[in-house]
């Protein structure tokens, strides 16, 4: 029988609990255990496939095609699993299955309520996950802060868990902030204290406490909170600002909290292996030099909206042993003074996005980059302003453009697929999830992934339009991946230029701390040697 971790959090939001919990996930996978992690969203949308990155940040994909919370990013990147549409869930879809049976008469007339059927369905599809795939732990992280009055059905239905599944089958872990008063040079436990009295209102004493502070705790601190939280000191666990999300991990073994949740949840005390984690993050700060990498899209500093792309950038920085210096630029606000700030980057990333806003920004800077060979790279949308700038300014189709930006295009080389088109409802009815992707031999992109086919991860409505692929291959644009029946473009990229790739799909989704994405790999690198190229090139003008 499976083991539950519950993660709630207290105070205030945005403390880490995604990072908590997959920190704590990736600690006990690390003492061999077979763990996945849940996350449980209590608004109403059903998905945040529809929510804007302002208030969301990005829309994480799984394979499977769910698009979920960013957390789920954090727990692929930490634990190493590809997690499915079972492991997010949101109240909108917790409601949404709970009417459907309503209405096709399954409560036989009965009155249907928040307790039980509302905490039912969420206690079945928090345990259905365990179930299906043979799991040893489950960590569940309910979003939002305790208190909220969304909240209160998760809650509800964790506090039943530990009553129907054994006392010593689940573990509640709090997480609060622990706030540091500079005048009187204390750190302050009484958020903690009424966050847990908040928690025990719900009828939930925590077994774990996340300090979340600025600095290390002192020991009469964590003491404080034990005694007012009923929380043996050891289990107050510090969790101090760190420059490096993947610290935290070691931060948490260095306390012994995956010892302790061992011996809370009657686990047998594996040994651990932290080595090659450790070699990681002693690797990420003996970085010494900079690559700069202009990201180009249209929430410029927004570091939530582009989470993935930025840890893949990362991953792969590390493995080229440079530091990632990232220049956001606007891509609707691009004039001639902020494409000067081009001259100064080793390379050029065009990530997704939808709408038409800032997409002639995006359109310059693919062509900058073709131009001036500086490395890019683009996804999704980035591949689709690739193809129109080459359109326009290679094959001389004036005005090529894509219908979702210009519906009366005379050239639509980026168009809706038939089974598209009448498609009206929002909503997970886009290309979604993981597809294949056959690579052309000899190629650059076969020759970075060093494979024949590959599987990568979706998210858009829009295609390259086959009619115009022969005559963009005919002028130089190579198409390097497609789909198996041939008829999608999945890869393009320029042979005459030293890194210009774009992927239709998102392979950000796949790179991993360990294993960071070959595409991504290949493009730091080659952002690394146009740095050293440069640095050549300037040096011999100087001699000259
Ligand atoms: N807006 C484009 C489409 O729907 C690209 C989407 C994206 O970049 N994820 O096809």
């Amino acid at each position: 029988m499976a083991k539950y971790i519950f993660v709630t959090g207290g105070v205030v939001s945005s403390l880490g609990k995604g990072i908590t919990a997959s920190s704590t996930g990736l600690l006990l996978k690390s003492r061999g255990f077979r763990v996945s992690l849940q996350k449980f969203d209590p608004y109403i949308n059903v998905d945040p496939g529809t929510m804007n990155p302002y208030q969301h940040g990005e829309v994480f994909v799984t394979q499977d095609g769910a698009e979920t919370d960013l957390d789920l990013g954090h727990y692929e990147r930490f634990i190493d699993e590809n997690l499915t549409r079972d492991n997010n869930h949101t109240t909108g879809q917790i409601y949404e299955s709970i009417i459907n049976k309503e209405r096709k008469g399954l409560f036989l007339g009965g009155t249907v309520q928040v307790v039980p059927h509302i905490t039912n369905e969420i206690k079945q599809r928090i345990t259905k996950l365990a179930s299906k795939q043979s799991l040893d732990v489950v960590i569940c992280e309910i979003g939002g802060t305790v208190g909220d009055i969304e909240a209160q059905p998760f809650l509800e239905a964790i506090r039943q868990l530990r009553l129907d599944l054994g006392s010593q089958n689940v573990l509640y872990v709090h997480v609060t902030l622990v706030p540091y008063v500079p005048t009187s040079g204390e750190f302050k436990t009484k958020p903690t204290q009424h966050s847990v009295k908040e928690l025990r209102a719900a009828g939930i004493q925590p077994d774990i406490i996340i300090a979340r502070a600025t600095k290390r705790l002192p020991l009469e601190a964590r003491n404080k909170i034990s005694l007012f939280c009923s929380v043996e000191t050891e289990a107050v666990i510090d969790a101090p600002d760190v420059k490096s999300i993947y610290k935290v991990p070691l931060i948490f073994h260095e306390q012994e909290l995956d010892r302790l949740i061992a011996a809370k949840l009657g686990l047998p005390t594996n040994p651990i292996d932290l080595s090659a984690w450790k070699d990681f993050v002693e690797r990420e700060h003996s970085r010494t030099e900079t690559v700069k990498i202009a990201l180009v899209g249209k929430y410029t500093g927004l570091k939530d909206a582009y989470k993935s792309v930025l840890e893949a950038l990362e991953h792969a920085s590390i493995q080229e042993g440079v530091k990632l210096d990232v220049v956001w630029l606007e891509s609707s606000e691009l004039d001639d003074k902020t494409l000067e700030k081009l001259t100064e980057v080793d390379g050029i990333l065009v990530p997704g996005g939808f709408g038409i806003r800032g997409i002639e920004g995006k359109i310059s800077v693919a062509q900058y980059a073709r131009d001036k060979k500086v490395p890019y790279l683009g996804l999704c949308v980035g591949l689709q302003v690739a193809v129109i700038e080459y359109s326009r300014h290679v094959c001389n189709l004036e005005d090529a453009n894509s219908t979702e930006f210009d519906k009366d295009t005379p050239h639509s080389v980026i168009d809706l697929m038939p089974e598209q088109k009448n498609v009206y409802r929002k909503g997970g009815t886009m290309r979604l999830g993981s597809y294949p992707c056959v690579l052309k031999p000899g190629s650059k992109a076969q020759s970075y992934y060093g494979k024949e086919v590959v599987f990568e991860r979706h998210r858009h409505r829009y295609e390259v339009n086959p009619t115009y692929v022969e005559e963009l291959q005919a002028s130089g644009m190579e198409v390097s991946g497609v789909s198996p029946d041939g008829l999608l473009v999945e890869i393009v990229e320029l042979p005459d230029h030293p890194f210009f790739i774009a992927t239709q799909f998102h392979p950000e989704f796949l790179s991993r701390p360990l294993k960071a994405h070959p595409l991504f790999a290949a493009f730091i690198k080659e952002a690394h040697e146009y740095v050293l190229r440069t640095q050549i090139a300037n040096s011999s003008m100087h001699k000259i």
